[in-house]
């Protein structure tokens, strides 16, 4: 052990990042421990995020897909009969499996799994519940929480203004929802109770869904979603909710500023965004000032300011997603262990996992133009894909954008079914630093989705086959 410290590094938090950092290091032959303050690891991502929410999406979508006809389109008729509390028991029973899962990941590579919320005493000294543990190197991977709503009181137990923990775990399916928010999660938690059979009504501040992502893509979602039942209410803003007993009053102002109205509501889905967890932490106590953002700020081995501490995942800088904290989980260990750790934060995909799915990579149109490159695009429409004709699943397309003089590919964006398993593809092809031939004179099977990404490669040069 160095210098007397109790462990070579002490994770705080076991989320995607702290959990994958706290594995790596360990096995890197680091004396690790990791502080989690909830009952179980895995994060927000595990226990109340990614893994639920695909559990109700999941699910949902069997049922809908018997209830809105789809399955009848196969030949296969059946009225559906919701059994809401199995529902949440399968997502529970992930969950616990799941979660399990990393304690077992744990003992396995000799973590030690420090219970309680972890402050700072110095730079190498951190207070877990009662205990004192020293690190030579301790990671702050603490995640982030909802954003609050100013004026807004959110009340999971009552369930009648929640926010996405609540909104996973509703008791009873509300006749009418208004989500707050027109980005992934209100769009993902607004598609389960709007196939359950809620009447779904999304508020977005801005002109447009999904802020972030292709403008293509955006517009394209938007028809998508609208044509599944979810009212889109765009430019506009929520200014206040009240509640009187299970039925909440939203009031909402044109985003431009003007006239206001008011719309009443079952449900009330708060989901405006998340912010860094730094409270409690006990920064103040080593010096270390977070970012007008809250974020910690790092450099590229994720060292923060003050020597000995280092951050990574949702606290710092880039998109909140799972796969990003991971990487740089992975990546954090092998700095403390004197290795080399890479993330390319130019190549992170997002997927948003309604259905069909939304996912991309790389630069969206808007922004490859802002760097004043000449670029290529190649669209293929999903309608023109065999595979996606012959499943009854004409929605969507893939959107090529190359650099015209290299062609290297800038980005991929995709709404498909399957594409949040497509776009692994393009991330590997831009890793690797590809140009659009190079997807296009690739082999893909038949028939697959997989092919349409390979028509809108062929499509940057203008020839693509099927359409
Ligand atoms: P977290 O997962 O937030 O983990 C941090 C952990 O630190 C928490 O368990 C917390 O209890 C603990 N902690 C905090 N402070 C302390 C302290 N002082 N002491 C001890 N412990 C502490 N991302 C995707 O990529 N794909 C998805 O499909 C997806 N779906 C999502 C759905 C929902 C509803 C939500 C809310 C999020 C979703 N995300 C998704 C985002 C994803 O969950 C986060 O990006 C990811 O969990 C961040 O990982 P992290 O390790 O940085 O932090
Ligand atoms: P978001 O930032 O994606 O979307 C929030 C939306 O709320 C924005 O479009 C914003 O313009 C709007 N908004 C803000 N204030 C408003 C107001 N007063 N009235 C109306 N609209 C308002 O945030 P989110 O959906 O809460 O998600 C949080 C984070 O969780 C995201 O960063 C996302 O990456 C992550 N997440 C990822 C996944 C996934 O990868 N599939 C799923 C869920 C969550």
């Amino acid at each position: 052990m160095a210098d007397n410290y109790d462990y070579d590094v002490l994770i705080i938090g076991s989320g995607p990042g702290g959990y994958v950092a706290a594995i790596r290091a360990a096995q890197l032959g680091l004396k690790t421990a990791c502080a989690e303050s909830r009952e179980t690891l895995g994060g927000t991502c595990l226990n109340v995020g990614c893994i639920p929410s695909k559990a109700m999406l999941h699910a949902s979508e069997y049922f809908d897909a018997a209830a809105n006809g789809s399955m009848a389109k196969l030949g296969v008729e059946v009225t559906p009969r919701l059994n809401l509390p199995a529902m949440h028991a399968q997502r529970l029973d992930a969950v616990k499996q799941l979660t399990g899962g990393i304690a077992f990941l744990f003992k396995k590579n000799k973590v030690d799994w420090k219970k309680g919320f972890a402050t700072f005493q110095d730079a190498h000294t951190v207070k877990v519940g009662d205990e004192t543990v020293t690190a030579k190197t301790v990671v702050i991977a603490t995640g982030s929480s909802v954003t609050p709503l100013p004026g807004v009181e959110v009340d999971n137990a009552k369930g009648v203004v929640v926010d996405s923990t609540g909104a996973l775990e509703l008791a009873s399916v509300p006749k009418k929802m208004v989500v707050i928010g027109g980005g992934v999660i209100g769009l993902e938690l607004g598609s389960v109770w709007r196939r359950l059979g809620a009447e779904v009504i999304c508020v977005e501040f801005l002109d447009q869904i999904l802020p972030g992502m292709d403008g293509d893509v955006r517009k394209e979602a938007n028809k998508i979603f609208k044509k599944q039942g979810i009212e889109l209410r765009l430019s506009t803003k929520v200014t206040g909710v009240t509640v009187k007993g299970k039925k909440a009053t939203l009031t909402l102002e044109p985003a431009a500023g003007g006239a206001s109205e008011t719309l009443e509501a079952d449900c009330v889905l708060v989901s405006i965004g998340r912010r860094p967890n730094t409270e409690g932490l006990g920064l103040d106590k080593i010096g270390l000032e977070t970012n007008k953002r809250g974020q910690i700020e790092v450099d590229g081995e994720f060292r923060t300011s003050v020597e000995g501490v280092r951050a990574i995942g949702d606290v710092i800088p880039g998109p909140m997603l799972a796969h990003k904290a991971e990487d740089e989980g992975l990546a954090v260990a092998e700095w403390i262990a004197g290795q080399t750790g890479i993330v390319n934060h130019a190549v992170i995909p997002s997927v948003v996992y309604t259905m069909p799915e939304i996912a991309g990579v790389g630069l969206t149109e808007e922004q490859a133009n802002e760097t004043g490159a000449k670029i290529k695009i190649g669209k293929f429409p999903m309608l023109a894909n065999s595979r996606a004709k012959t499943n009854h699943e004409p929605d969507g397309f893939v959107k090529v954008i190359a650099e015209a003089e290299t062609d290297r590919v800038l980005g991929v964006w995709i709404i498909a079914t399957v594409a949040g398993t497509m776009i692994a593809e393009a991330a590997l092809a831009m890793e690797f630093g590809a140009t659009s031939e190079d997807i296009a004179y690739t082999c893909h099977a038949h028939p697959t989705h997989s092919e349409a990404l390979k028509e809108a490669a062929m499509g940057v040069q203008g020839k693509p086959i099927h359409i």
